[in-house]
């Protein structure tokens, strides 16, 4: 991890440069009810941004409060946000978790974790129904304002090929390492500009590296560039590559778990 924060600082400013300074990124701050927010993030678990913000919205318009989801039957809530998909689990994880609150705190209500410790919100977070790392982090980030960093399927893909986790580490490993290094007032710049990348150019087929000024230190592209299939797209002999450590002068492994110092050379590479 030599000089994590550093070249995460590098990457957020080449990202920023590519793609500005995401408007949501500044304009983020805590937000009065957090189970808004916590309702939204499970309702966008396994689908796309556009069905769970339809999922949400139809959500809201059926019921005026949470209570009132709490009070319906599983089915009737399923059927409000059957948009978003895997309607029947998340209408029972949404009800499991607002039937908690209102047992334990006598309300439907986050806003408590605005005054708890990042760690406690998180541990507390995690204990509820269908709430994973991911989910409690967007909380933790979007909600509470607190420097979080959630690795999505576009993070953690973009992460993997720069090398800057493990090419085998799923999402959840990927968090915990980039958690650990993330400069706190970069991480929801940081986490919205790789999703914009992978969404815009490292696609998670043909990713578009010959467009992309990280491409010099890419270990994804390096072993694309290696398995010669620099413009074919033909991204699984890559994929597969880039999972092998490649070795300098068959000695030394490139790609240590966070991207070193070279993020600071990147350039267009043709
Ligand atoms: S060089 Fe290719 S694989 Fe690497 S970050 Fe850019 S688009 Fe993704």
């Amino acid at each position: 991890m030599e000089c994590g924060r550093e070249s995460l600082e590098r990457l957020a400013a080449h990202l920023e440069a590519v793609y500005g300074l995401n408007e949501a990124s500044r304009r983020r701050g805590p937000v009065a009810e957090p189970l808004d927010v916590l309702i939204e993030t499970v309702l966008s678990q396994a689908t796309s941004d556009v069905n769970s913000r339809r999922a949400y919205a139809a959500l809201r318009r059926r019921f005026a409060t949470w209570d009132d989801v709490a009070c319906a039957p599983v089915a009737e809530v399923a059927g409000a946000i059957a948009g978003g998909g895997l309607g029947p689990t998340k209408a029972a994880r949404i009800k499991d978790i607002i039937a908690r609150l209102r047992a334990e705190r006598g309300r439907a209500t986050l806003a408590f974790l605005h005054r708890m410790s990042t760690e406690d919100a998180l541990r507390y977070l995690k204990g509820l129904s269908g709430v994973g790392p991911k989910t409690a982090a967007c909380v933790a980030l979007f909600a509470l304002g607190r420097p979080a960093f959630p690795v999505d399927t576009h993070v953690r893909r973009v992460c993997s090929r720069l090398g800057l986790v493990p090419a085998e580490a799923g999402a959840a490993r990927a968090q915990e390492l980039l958690g650990l290094e993330v400069p706190p007032e970069r991480a929801l710049g940081l986490h919205l500009l790789l999703i914009e990348h992978g969404r815009r150019t490292c696609h998670p087929r043909r990713p578009a590296c010959s467009d992309c000024r990280l491409a010099e230190d890419c270990r994804y592209a390096r072993a694309r560039a290696d398995a010669g299939q620099h413009e074919t797209g033909a991204g699984a002999g890559a994929d597969a590559a880039h999972r092998r450590p490649r070795t300098r002068g068959r000695g030394t492994a490139i790609g240590s778990p966070i991207l070193g110092r070279r993020l600071g050379h990147v350039r267009r590479k043709r």
